[in-house]
């Protein structure tokens, strides 16, 4: 979503949230011009770390033009533009999330320009992988093109939304998994815990999905309910919902908790 609502900070503050990562997204519209990311970059930048702070949240960000926006290459690159004049901002942890949405050649040409911006700015990166039929290709095309820069460090890249048959690949590739969280659709609480049972608890987070379909903000301190529950520990638990996010993202030296 562009703004978190009053209700969703109020209750992630109450179950103990102290930071958010809000990656660039999807408006619910194409944006026409590069002037509408630029708006939206001031508001990720500018007013929500302020309205966040107002909860005694802290809010990180980052920037990137997304995949589904991402056909037009012209656009595309006249936002890239845009952007290193954000990643001096205090709350930009780097470029995300970029990646693909139908696998097409201009979203792969885009993504990769990303990487490339990345790299020159030595920024974190957190991509996005297609859903259902498109994953498991996708996830292989996004791992070549991040193999193709050879600088760039595995353990500085998080690829989100893996599945059973898409983490095994990010894990052996040295890159961080993201399983990020919705209630009915794609990847449940209840899939993301059976993932971490059978691939381990390394190198992995779960985060919430808080889109524009049925999503809730709530729903990693559930499934860390869930996974009490199923029995794990309270150090397993604290390992996946607070420690691996923060040893990902304290890479950034902005990041600072409390
Ligand atoms: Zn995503």
């Amino acid at each position: 979503m562009v703004s978190r609502t009053t209700a969703d900070y109020e209750a992630m503050a109450i179950a103990g949230c102290e930071v958010i990562s809000e990656p660039a997204f999807w408006a619910g519209y194409d944006r026409s011009t590069e002037q509408g990311f630029y708006d939206y970059f001031s508001l990720l930048t500018g007013f929500e770390p302020q309205r966040a702070a107002k909860f005694g949240i802290q809010h990180y960000t980052w920037m990137c033009i997304n995949p589904k926006e991402a056909e037009d290459i012209g656009l595309g690159q006249a936002v890239i533009d845009l952007i290193p004049e954000f990643l001096t901002k205090d709350n930009v942890l780097g470029i995300g999330e970029i990646g693909l949405n139908k696998n097409s050649k201009n979203e792969l040409e885009i993504m990769e320009r990303h990487i490339a911006l990345a790299d020159e700015h030595d920024q974190l990166i957190l991509v996005h992988t297609p859903h259902l039929e498109d994953k498991l290709k996708g996830t292989k095309l996004i791992i070549d093109a991040l193999k193709n820069f050879s600088n760039l460090k595995e353990e500085r890249v998080i690829i989100d939304h893996v599945e059973e048959h898409t983490v095994g690949l990010v894990k052996d590739a040295g890159y961080w998994a993201g399983m990020t969280l919705y209630p009915e659709s794609k990847l449940t609480a209840r899939r993301g815990i059976d993932i971490v049972e059978k691939f381990g608890s390394d190198q992995i987070w779960m985060n919430c999905a808080c889109d524009w379909g049925v999503s809730e903000p709530m729903a990693t301190p559930k499934a860390a309910q869930m996974m009490r529950q199923r029995g794990h520990s309270a150090e397993e638990i604290d390992k996946v919902f607070y420690q691996n996010p923060k040893s990902f993202m304290a890479q950034s030296p902005k990041f600072k908790l409390g």
